[in-house]
């Protein structure tokens, strides 16, 4: 674990500038051209010179190294985790606190950390972040951010995160507005608090922001069966509203920008039954990750696939995925039988872990992946797990591994990338 002075290499590419200039794993990383470093983005900011100086510790003792860069921009270097900021809200939704027990440990981290928003896209309200962050996030441009918003009534926001000390989120936007840090905002969809004139009071407060406020994505509350606060999932008529309200402020802010800047969650069409939008109507996809324009990217893939060579057409395989996806994954793959005579049958996972209302694939457990493959195992060779259910050591959210679901049904995995083409890849023989 590195501390406030320094960040430590866990690994190093090789063949990198790093391993070139003889830089360890293991090796502290003190200062660059006598910066201070605190963690991955101070070394990122303060190694754009050419020439550097970089003070190391290494088994106790202070050495220096001098790099060049030359031509190469890449250092190499793969730091360890730094230790995270911890949120100071108690939201009524909060996810964290609607798990059961005996899941991967990382899943109860309450992070709220401006660096993991900057650098990988994670949301943070801005509750607990102090002067010298904010002075921070200027001067290094950290620039997007990923910012939950709620609702812009400072009264409901604070019930919302369950924090009366919460601060006034327009006045923070305005903050790095003239600043000129841009932003990507959420609004947590709960209905009867922040929806319906409360949803339309918020986004015209926040259309004010453009063109540092880059989209603003609508996504429906997310329930588990162990939630404690009483507070009902979005229903069909709930998003039916939502939807019409953030049709109404696209039309106004495409005729004013040319930019919907406002977009739905796949979820809320898919509750709606509604058609989501195409494609080209969610420009930069911004929120991506955030579920929103997922289907109509994943629906163009399919329209823009090349089969690969080497398919195997003798073998049947099985793959999943959560309920909400489950209809376009089946059509795609009972278009491949058709038309490609490739054989590959999707199951509709249900998640019994979470309770019924999470549809997602990406909340999938291992266990319930098992209970469903089990009853449909029979005729296939091989399980195709997409990599959206897995972590980086191939575990379930309920730490079940890969391995696991080998033993437990008795025939091979292949993990795949969660894309029309990952899946072909997955039965391409010889990769
Ligand atoms: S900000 Fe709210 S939802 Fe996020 S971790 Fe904190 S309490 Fe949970």
């Amino acid at each position: 674990m590195q501390s406030n002075h320094g960040i430590e290499i866990e690994s190093i590419n090789p063949g990198s500038l790093a391993e070139k200039s003889g830089l360890l794993p293991g090796d502290i990383l003190l200062s660059i051209n006598s910066y201070k470093l605190r963690d991955p983005i101070d070394f990122m900011f303060y190694s754009a010179d050419d020439n550097l100086e970089i003070e190391i510790k290494r088994g106790g003792k202070i050495i220096t190294a001098h790099l060049t860069r030359k031509d190469s921009r890449e250092f190499g270097i793969n730091f360890k985790p730094f230790k995270v900021m911890t949120c100071k809200n108690n939201c009524i939704f909060c996810f964290v606190k609607q798990l059961p027990k005996g899941l991967r440990k990382e899943l109860y981290i309450k992070d709220e950390d401006y660096r993991l928003s900057f650098l990988y896209g994670n949301y943070l309200t801005l509750s607990n972040l102090s002067k010298e962050d904010r002075r921070r996030i200027i001067e290094q441009r950290l620039s997007p951010l990923y910012i939950s918003v709620h609702s812009t009534n400072k009264a409901l926001r604070n019930r919302l995160l369950g924090n009366a000390k919460a601060s006034d989120i327009l006045k923070d936007l305005k903050f790095f507005t003239d600043h000129k840090i841009r932003f990507n905002l959420q609004i947590v969809l709960c209905p009867e608090y922040n929806d319906g004139k409360e949803l339309r009071q918020t986004l015209s407060n926040l259309y004010r922001f453009y063109p540092y406020v880059l989209s603003i994505a609508v996504v429906p509350i997310g329930l588990t069966m162990y939630r404690k606060h009483n507070i009902r999932p979005v229903e069909k008529g709930d998003a039916e509203n939502a939807l019409n309200i953030i049709d109404i402020f696209q039309k106004r802010f495409i005729k004013k920008h040319g930019n919907p800047i406002v977009y739905g969650a796949d979820e809320l069409y898919l509750k709606a039954e509604h058609p989501y939008p195409p494609l080209r109507a969610y420009g930069d996809l911004h929120q991506i990750e955030n579920g929103v324009g997922m289907l109509p990217l994943f629906m163009n893939q399919v329209k823009k696939l090349k089969l690969p060579k080497g398919l195997q057409r003798k073998k049947k395989f099985i793959t999943f995925t959560g309920l909400s996806f489950y209809p376009f994954l089946k059509r795609f793959t009972e278009r491949l039988s058709e038309r490609e005579n490739l054989h590959i049958d999707a199951a509709p996972v249900e998640n019994t872990f979470f309770g019924s209302s999470i549809t997602v694939a990406g909340l999938l457990t291992g266990r319930d992946v098992i209970k469903t493959i089990l009853d449909r195992i029979e005729g296939h060779e091989m399980i195709l797990i997409p990599d959206v259910v897995l972590n980086e050591e191939n575990k379930f959210l309920d730490n079940i591994s890969i391995q696991n679901v080998e033993e437990a049904l008795g025939i091979p995995t292949q993990k795949i990338k969660s894309t029309p083409e990952g899946l072909l890849k997955g039965i391409v023989e010889d990769r």
